[in-house]
């Protein structure tokens, strides 16, 4: 028989590693992997070309205006052996982990009906369970019936640092200090915004992988997941 699938949910600040640790949950497991922070970047891209984002600001009315003609999907790289955002038909991917869309996406993503348009999405996504999806209201607004529940989070600096070594691998010119500061103005628009901000859900376990390698903490998520299957 086979074993019945799950909702993960995988919610926590910026760059502390949850798309590093869902991606992995969904190879081991079979599962899709979404990652909704992408979608929300997608949003802000489209933004930031059709000229919606001017002196700091974004222009939230045209943007709504706009999201019918927004197409976010995900499409399989067999040869990086993950998800690429895909934005009306063009690969994004590269594009929307840019610190420009970084420093954007925060204020695109406090837009009620941009969050709206994303959750229906993800909602849909979900409808045959096996998905691990990782965001910031995953756990307590798309699914908060997910069987398993993780609030990751780190120290703001151990994740400046890691996204810091990421762009730097990618041949971006970056100063560590500007990523200390877009984490931490993230970390603040993210918590305290009035639409689906970013908090535990009650009945998340916490992850605290500022010490942890990648295989600990896997590992401590298969267990958990294992536990909720009987299979241990
Ligand atoms: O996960 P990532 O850092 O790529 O997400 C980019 C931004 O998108 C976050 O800083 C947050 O403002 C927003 N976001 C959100 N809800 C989600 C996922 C991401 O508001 N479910």
């Amino acid at each position: 028989m086979q074993a019945p699938k799950i909702i993960i949910a995988v919610d926590g600040h910026s760059s502390c590693g949850k798309s590093t640790l869902s991606k992995q949950l969904a190879r081991v497991l079979h599962y899709n992997y979404i990652d909704t922070g992408a979608m929300y970047r997608a949003v802000t891209l489209y933004a930031l070309r059709k000229g919606l984002i001017a002196n700091n600001q974004v222009d939230e009315q045209a943007l709504i205006n706009e999201l019918l003609n927004i197409h976010i999907t995900f499409s399989f790289n067999e040869k990086e052996q993950k998800s690429d955002t895909i934005l009306n038909g063009e690969n994004v991917e590269n594009e929307i982990r840019s610190l420009r869309v970084s420093g954007f996406v925060s204020p695109v993503a406090t837009i009620k009906a941009v969050r709206e348009a994303m959750v229906e999405q993800q909602q849909a996504m979900g409808i045959e369970k096996g998905i691990v999806m990782d965001g910031r209201d995953i756990g307590t607004v798309v699914f908060p019936q997910a069987e398993l529940k993780i609030f990751m989070t780190a120290s703001p600096e151990v994740r400046a640092k890691r996204r810091y070594d990421e762009l730097l691998a990618k041949g971006e010119t970056v100063a560590y200090q500007d990523i200390l500061q877009n984490v931490e103005a993230r970390d603040h628009l993210d918590s305290t915004r009035e639409e689906s901000p970013l908090r535990k859900a009650e009945d998340a376990l916490v992850l605290d992988n500022s010490y942890l390698s990648r295989e600990e903490q896997l590992s401590w998520v298969l267990d958990k997941v294992k536990t909720l299957l009987h299979e241990d």
